[in-house]
């Protein structure tokens, strides 16, 4: 039996993911020339790892030999909950509140992965969450699922830019979606309201000054350039997608009970006495172990909370 786009559709949207969209395995020659003006550049900060494989990132090939289609997906993971606005607290990012998103959507990959290995025995295909060699938020626009905003995260009509992405990489052929147009139009909300001028230019963000960056993968100290500008957040940012008007219109809830909120702020005081052990099993199963002990002692110190 041949897959075809409606049953991939009906099986993503069974397990939960809410946006899908195909397009054909080109390879990304415009986007590669942006990825390496702003490496280049040094924009990346600390993360040296994103100056790695770029010729996989430019051509899917590289990855799966035959490679013709890839399979966007979304998860919507926005929860209609707020900060308590307690300024003791610092905050964590929306999409660190609940359980590790990785262990969530690799799950649901491998059993929408296997499905249509058992409809056709010759589908093959290659998906990764997060730590792949796939530029997926450039997938995710050619597949029209979203467009990319002026503050780099993709943005849907329907949901707004609360949902994780990944990408499924295939042999077979599908009928492929058009990217869709650039609502963002003249609004400059995001560049704005960002508080270290991290959006350096309309899409373009200088990772050494975002927060986000700073509070999670930065493994150095926080300069005092940045002083009095973190606005309490300890994990994250979330205020360029906060502003943005398709949030306030469109954000609908999610559907799925993994992404309700566990950690939605922290302090000093529940990281006293932990060892690195102890942190990593008090949150093994979420985003916030990425910042590691002393990143995140680091960060609350530096917001003083
Ligand atoms: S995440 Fe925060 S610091 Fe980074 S660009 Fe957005 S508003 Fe600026
Ligand atoms: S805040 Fe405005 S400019 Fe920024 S991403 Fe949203 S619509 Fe685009």
């Amino acid at each position: 039996m041949k897959i075809t786009n409606k049953i991939i559709i009906e099986f993503a949207r069974e397990l939960g993911f809410d946006l899908i969209g195909f397009s054909e395995a080109e390879e990304l020659i415009n986007e590669s020339e942006k990825l390496k003006k702003w490496l280049e550049i040094g924009y990346q900060a600390g993360m040296q790892y994103m100056e790695n494989n770029l010729d996989k990132k430019q051509d899917m090939k590289e990855i799966l030999p035959g490679a013709k289609s890839v399979i966007s997906l979304g998860m919507n993971y926005y929860t209609d909950e707020e900060y308590s606005g307690d300024k003791s607290k610092g905050k964590v990012s929306r999409y660190a509140w609940g359980k590790d998103y990785h262990l969530i959507i690799w799950e649901k990959l491998e059993q929408l992965e296997s499905e249509l290995k058992s409809i056709d025995e010759n589908f093959a295909s290659k998906s990764y969450v997060d730590t792949g060699p796939v530029m997926d938020k450039a997938w995710a626009v050619k597949s029209g699922i979203g467009w990319m905003g002026k503050h780099t995260n993709v943005i849907n009509r329907e949901i707004g830019s609360w949902f994780f992405i990944t990408n499924i990489i295939t042999n077979y052929e599908f009928e492929y979606n058009k990217p869709i147009q650039d609502y963002c139009g003249s609004c400059t909300a995001c560049i704005d309201a960002c508080p270290t001028n991290a959006i350096v230019n309309e899409y373009v963000v200088d990772s050494n000054r975002c927060i986000s960056y700073l509070t999670i993968e930065n493994k150095s100290e926080i300069t005092s350039e940045f002083e009095d500008k973190f606005d309490n957040w300890a994990f994250g940012c979330d205020i360029c997608q906060d502003v943005c008007p398709w949030n306030h219109k469109f954000s609908g809830v999610t559907k799925n009970e993994d992404f309700i909120p566990i950690n939605k702020e922290i302090t000093s005081s529940d990281l006293d006495g932990l060892s690195n052990k102890t942190f990593n099993e008090k949150f093994q199963d979420s985003p916030i172990k990425r910042a590691r002990l002393k990143g995140l002692r680091r960060n609350l110190s530096f917001i003083k909370v």
